[in-house]
């Protein structure tokens, strides 16, 4: 018997209040892909702290997640090679601000 709820979180196996999240299949995909999640914690229990964390990456890496979903036909994840790397010169749009002084 599978429950929706546990008491053990399946990504930072903390003994933490747990339950079954939301994500719909393609999610857990992009958290594959992006390397956020073992293939072993998809669909599996999450804690508040960690569903805050992998929602918080959706939501910041939603432009590069169609391309990566756009280049695994079938929803197909390898097991062992990581997916395919962005190309060197694409690097996060993340701002250096220059400390005033
Ligand atoms: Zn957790």
């Amino acid at each position: 018997m599978q429950l929706n709820v546990s008491n053990r979180c399946s990504h930072c196996h903390e003994m933490v209040k747990s339950k079954r999240r939301d994500f719909n299949n393609q999610t857990w995909t992009v958290l594959l892909l992006l390397g956020e999640v073992h293939q072993d914690s998809v669909d599996r229990p999450l804690c508040d702290d960690c569903y805050n964390e992998l929602r918080d990456i959706l939501i910041e890496r939603a432009g590069e997640i169609d391309t990566a979903a756009a280049a695994t036909p079938g929803n197909v994840v390898p097991q062992q090679k990581p997916a395919r790397e962005a190309p060197a010169g694409k690097m996060k749009g993340r701002k250096i601000s220059k400390i005033a002084g």
